[in-house]
């Protein structure tokens, strides 16, 4: 008994000193992460989630200030309460490939598909109940799934994954909860190729901060490179009858169309992440076709070698870090009702303008602007409501006429997308 004291007060003493100023941290948590991996079943009407796996994490990246998401963002939340005192200790919003794909033809069809998703929370210092919730069709958050977590259990893993992959430090600004801070990942690189991992990945850098607002942000970030191993070169491309042995297993062609390049792998990637501590995933696909993919606080995925990659590589982290939606309305999307009608989506760029009259961004329209605001270019520099957006071309709005999210214009986000982002550069550094 006295030796178990001894090791809970040295987690204590040690979480207290990384983690400085989180006091409610310090009472519940340890200076360390833990994954619950889940399997994700279901079709676009039944959903179930299952335990697969506990595994601990040798670092938590997020901020112990902000153990509670006041942000509202992403289709599933995450919520963790002390077991003892029913009181709850932690939360995060996120968003699932399962919540994507149930919007395509083959989850209406009622096929049944099994998706991998791994949930990362601070460790926790004494039993919890972790309960995921999804927003149904009217945005309420329902209960979908719960556990208890005892921390004591042998069954948690504790071995170090991917301790091959060396990590260099990019960019660094400060300690990791004071930071938001990217882990980038490459795919499809093999070892001879890891000096191309890193010039790809300084490049990428220099274009992300060149953008506002991460121009303007630039010291509450760190940047990590996980030099991720792959025994072949490039990305599979199904339609092309192209398979590779990429150690991340993205490919092009998710959900069967053209440019999405997503993986269905994680596992590995999630391994490799484990390597630094991290706010967010950041992958590069060792390819030069077009495509990418971003999905809220799960990763986001970029191209290497096409004329556009640096403008995919900003736009997915749109989506990946603030949970901005597309803008867009006139590409092909494997989608059927992503937003449906009569229904304000949760995404701080999009709105349905339910009510004319109390706008997400109202504060930020001027009053003589028309409401909606026509497509005419003396309004390209005005906050309006546009019609058009969210893969939708009626039903609709977006508040500029064009934006990070809506063109393949090097132009940087709008400013309502702007003032997303930096919201949640606040919640991850405040
Ligand atoms: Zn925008």
């Amino acid at each position: 008994m006295r030796h178990l004291l001894g090791f809970v007060c040295c987690l204590v003493i040690f979480g207290a000193v990384a983690n400085a100023g989180g006091t409610e941290y310090e009472e519940y948590f340890a200076d360390k992460g833990l994954r619950i991996d889940l399997f994700h079943t279901g079709t676009a009407t039944t959903e179930i989630f299952s335990l697969d796996d506990l595994i601990e994490q040798p670092y938590w990246g997020g901020n112990p200030r902000s153990l509670i998401d006041t942000l509202n963002l992403g289709g599933y939340l995450v919520r963790v309460f002390d077991l003892q005192t029913n009181k709850q200790i932690f939360s995060r919003g996120y968003c699932t490939l399962f919540g994507e794909w149930v919007t395509t033809d083959e989850a209406i069809a009622e096929f049944s598909r099994t998706f991998h998703e791994s949930v990362i929370i601070p460790y926790p210092l004494r039993p919890v109940q972790v309960r995921i919730d999804r927003r149904d069709r009217n945005n309420i958050f329902r209960n979908v799934f719960d556990m208890l977590i005892d921390p004591a259990d042998y069954h948690i893993r504790k071995e170090k994954r991917c301790s091959h992959f060396k990590v260099r430090k990019l960019v660094e600004n400060g300690p990791a909860d004071r930071k938001v801070d990217l882990v980038i990942l490459g795919d499809g690189y093999r070892k001879d190729e890891m000096h191309k991992l890193r010039e790809d990945s300084d490049r990428f850098i220099a274009a992300m901060f060149t953008t506002e607002p991460f121009k303007s942000r630039k010291r509450d970030f760190n940047v990590r490179l996980v030099e991720t191993l792959s025994l072949d070169s490039s990305v599979d491309e199904p339609r092309k009858g192209i398979y590779k042995n990429n150690f991340l297993g993205l490919s092009f062609n998710t959900f069967d169309l053209e440019r999405y390049m997503l993986s269905i792998q994680n596992k590995p990637i999630r391994d490799a992440a484990s390597r630094a501590p991290y706010d967010l995933v950041v992958i590069i696909a060792n390819t030069d076709r077009y495509g990418g993919g971003g999905i809220f606080n799960l990763y986001s995925i970029s191209c290497s070698d096409n004329e556009y990659d640096e403008y995919v590589f900003v736009h997915e982290l749109g989506h990946a870090l603030a949970g901005l939606a597309d803008e867009y309305y006139s590409s092909d999307v494997a989608y059927n009702d992503m937003y449906p009608r009569g229904i304000e989506p949760w995404e701080k760029n999009i709105t349905a303008l339910l009510d004319a009259k109390n706008i997400k961004w109202g504060d930020m329209i001027e009053g003589d602007t028309p409401i909606p605001t026509p497509p005419d270019s003396i309004y390209a520099d005005v906050v309006g409501c546009f019609e058009g957006a969210g893969y939708s071309a009626e039903g609709l709005y977006r508040s500029s006429l064009d934006c990070r999210m809506f063109s393949k214009s090097l132009i940087d986000f709008c400013p309502v997308c702007r003032r997303a982002i930096e919201e949640v550069i606040d919640f991850h550094t405040r």
